[in-house]
């Protein structure tokens, strides 16, 4: 156990943000830096549980109460070596998972949940800075080649497992640089992409193969997807954005959130001068309350919007767990991001009932109405319409599943009920020697879950390429988070 009494004399702490007048100023992450005594301390707050719930929150099982004690003795290497053991890429997750970990943490009952989050980040950063993350190249060749297809989070995980294991991994990504979502979805507030560059560098060393700006399905057809390698894992993501067609969908000035955040980072990542979709100067609303709305808000801010207002249709959650969410479980709570924080409006409760254009097209402005829940649906409060000026909407309302057309209408893969892609207990399609891991199958979700699963899927492939048991498979397809 780390400290026996820090549970009882350290309060929780985690580092502050920098002030919003400075940080929104640039596109760097928010947070300053944590002292390394300050994060022993921390570390010291575990209590090193008989039943560490925390495992059982964390979808990788990451070994917490143990990398917790090596960072309170200051053994960050063999901190480093426990992190590694469960989870690829803590920088991912250190900088952007939800933490659901800290959700389920025993002290988490009656006192404020152990800084886990903070503890990991800090363990790999400090193991960057010492030069202890190098390549792991595998002890032997298997002979076997394994195409992975979409090159998120998933995607990476399953590429490293499989290498490491000694098979020739091919990485296709359809985007013209690697990352899935990392790259071009989340900002570089909440994670610079150098984060994801050197961790692509070791992958490289190691073996891993990228190949950018191929489109499996129209590029490379899945014929040749499969007589070329021994075994596919489909990665793709889900990808189709959830839409509102409303009366004025047409209008000039509305966009998926999809559509908004990737020239947004590509300017950050100097290919372009200005995005073609910029909040400068608007009054922006974004409709979707969720972490893609919050992404969308940070950039809008960043951009220099004029105003920028959220809508939810969900009613205000409580900022206490409410009843019904015990813990263990990941509550639904009123969360303040560090979006949130840089301003704007939230509204809550309110549905779009239509957009409003211009003469020439554009939209001037968006009707609403206030509404209350009734029968599990959501109806209208009568007189509460109004209109909310807007030149810019961005439309954050989630993701319906992978694209159909193309590779997987291609490759014949079943799809489950809600139209993702169906796999078995080991994580194999319908197809077979076809798997899938991540959004793709396990529909919309995070970059925790989907390691998670990159990580499963290769030892599902590694099993069926060897017929050994060999790699670790921390979740199985139909394993749901703790809510
Ligand atoms: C804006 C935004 C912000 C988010 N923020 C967070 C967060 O803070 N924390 C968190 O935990 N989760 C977050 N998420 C969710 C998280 O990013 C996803 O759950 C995760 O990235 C899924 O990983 P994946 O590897 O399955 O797919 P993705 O990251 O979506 O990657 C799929 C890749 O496959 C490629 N691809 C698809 N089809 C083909 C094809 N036919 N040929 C070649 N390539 C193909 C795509 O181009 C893409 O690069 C966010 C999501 C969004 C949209
Ligand atoms: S549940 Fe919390 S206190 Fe217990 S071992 Fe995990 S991190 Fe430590």
């Amino acid at each position: 156990m780390a400290d026996p009494k820090g549970f009882l004399t350290t309060p929780r702490e985690t580092p502050r943000r920098r002030p919003v007048d400075i940080r929104l100023k640039d596109w760097r992450e928010v947070y300053e830096e944590f002292s390394h005594q300050k994060l022993q301390q921390q570390a010291g707050r575990c209590m090193d549980c008989g039943i560490p719930f925390c495992h059982q929150g964390c979808p990788l099982g990451n070994l917490i109460p143990e990398w917790n004690d090596l960072v309170w003795r200051e053994d960050w290497r063999g901190a480093i070596e426990r992190l590694h053991a469960t989870n690829n890429f803590p920088e991912f997750t250190g900088t952007l998972c939800p933490a659901p970990c800290e959700a389920a943490c025993v002290l988490g009952i009656n006192s404020d949940a152990v800084s886990i989050k903070q503890v990991e980040i800090e363990i790999i950063d400090r193991a960057w800075e010492e030069g202890w993350v190098r390549p792991e190249t595998p002890a032997a060749a298997t002979g076997r080649t394994v195409a992975v297809v979409g090159s998120g989070p998933a995607g990476l995980a399953a590429a490293q497992q499989l290498t490491r294991a000694g098979h020739r991994v091919i990485v296709y990504e359809r985007a013209d640089r690697i990352g899935g979502l990392l790259r071009y979805g989340i900002p570089e507030f909440k994670m610079e992409k150098f984060r994801l560059d050197r961790r692509l560098e070791q992958m490289r060393a190691e073996g891993t193969e990228f190949r950018t700006g191929v489109n499996v399905g129209v590029d490379l057809t899945v014929e040749q997807l499969r007589s070329e390698h021994d075994a596919v894992v489909l990665a793709g993501g889900s990808t189709v954005s959830r839409d509102l067609p409303i009366t004025g969908r047409e209008l000039g000035g509305i966009h998926q959130a999809m559509e908004y955040l990737p020239p947004a980072n590509r300017v950050q990542q100097g290919d372009l001068s200005h995005s073609p979709i910029s909040a400068e100067g608007k009054n922006v609303v974004i409709i979707g309350g969720g972490d893609t709305g919050a992404d969308c808000l940070g950039t809008a801010h960043r951009q220099g919007a004029a105003s920028v207002t959220q809508l939810e249709i969900m009613p205000t959650p409580p900022n206490e767990r409410p009843d019904n969410q015990p813990w263990p479980t990941y509550p639904m709570l009123y969360r303040v991001s560090s979006a949130h924080e840089e301003g704007g409006n939230r509204m809550f409760s309110v549905n779009t009932q239509e957009f409003l254009g211009d003469e020439n097209g554009n939209l001037r402005a968006l009707r609403l109405v206030e509404v209350r829940r009734e029968n599990g649906g959501f109806v209208p409060v009568e007189g509460t319409e109004r209109e909310l000026p807007c030149e810019l909407v961005l439309l954050a309302m989630g993701f319906v599943g992978p694209e159909r057309a193309g590779m997987i209408d291609e490759l014949g893969v079943e799809l489950d009920a809600r139209g993702n892609v169906a796999r078995d207990r080991s994580f194999m399609t319908s197809v077979d020697g076809v798997f899938s891991a991540g959004d793709m199958g396990r529909g919309q979700s995070l970059i925790v879950w989907a390691i998670s699963e990159g990580r499963s899927v290769a030892a599902g492939v590694d099993q069926y390429l060897m017929g050994r048991d060999a790699l670790p498979a921390p979740i199985g397809p139909n394993d749901r988070p703790l809510t």
